[in-house]
């Protein structure tokens, strides 16, 4: 297969903007992990899952990821180039509040999901599918231009449908979601 870095990113990119509209439902992270660490630290800036460079570990060589990260360091700067540091976490983008990067994050900061978030979705919102490095795996083809465009379709209906799920809104009209 031979897309377009530029269509790659593209099809990312809205992937991604999915997955901020799952976690504005799915609210564990924001809602129960972050708030217990401050709590045990005091109210000083914490790391959770953010405890390396894991943009810079697991991002492949490659045009697209090239692209992507291009265009995120265009918005956000280069890492080197960050000057707050919240001295829990070796990423150069965790801030006091965590990560500054609101778009353009790499594959494996999209998906990571720990145990706890995890059995909270299958607890709570009865969420079975969810396997962080199948998700991760998927994000990386997206971007390398490996995963096909009937894929790519199932793909986004699938997180469509998690959307749906975790926002109480299955069975509602679509409408109510992001569309392409
Ligand atoms: S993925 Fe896990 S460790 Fe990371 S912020 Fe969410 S709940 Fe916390
Ligand atoms: S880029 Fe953001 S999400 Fe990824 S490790 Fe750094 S702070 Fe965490």
């Amino acid at each position: 297969m031979n897309t377009h870095p530029q269509t790659c990113v593209q099809r990312y990119l809205e992937i991604e903007s999915l997955l901020h509209h799952f976690y504005t439902f799915f609210d564990y992270c924001a809602a129960v992990c972050i708030p217990g660490l401050l709590a045990l630290s005091g109210g000083a800036p914490v790391a959770a899952c953010c405890k390396n460079r894991y943009y810079r570990i697991y991002d492949l060589e490659h045009p697209s990821f090239d692209l992507l990260r291009k265009e995120r360091e265009a918005l956000y700067g280069r890492p080197e180039d960050q000057k707050e540091s919240s001295l829990v976490s070796p990423c150069e983008y965790h801030g006091e509040k965590g990560c500054r990067l609101k778009s353009h994050k790499s594959p494996v900061c999209l998906s990571f999901m720990c145990r706890p978030a995890i059995e909270n979705l299958r607890e709570k919102h009865n969420i079975f599918t969810y396997d962080y490095l199948g998700f991760n795996y998927a994000l990386e083809w997206i971007l390398s231009g490996d995963m096909g465009e009937r894929e790519w379709e199932n793909f986004r209906e699938s997180l469509l449908e998690m959307i749906r799920k975790v926002s109480g809104k299955q069975g509602k009209a679509q409408g109510s979601l992001p569309e392409k």
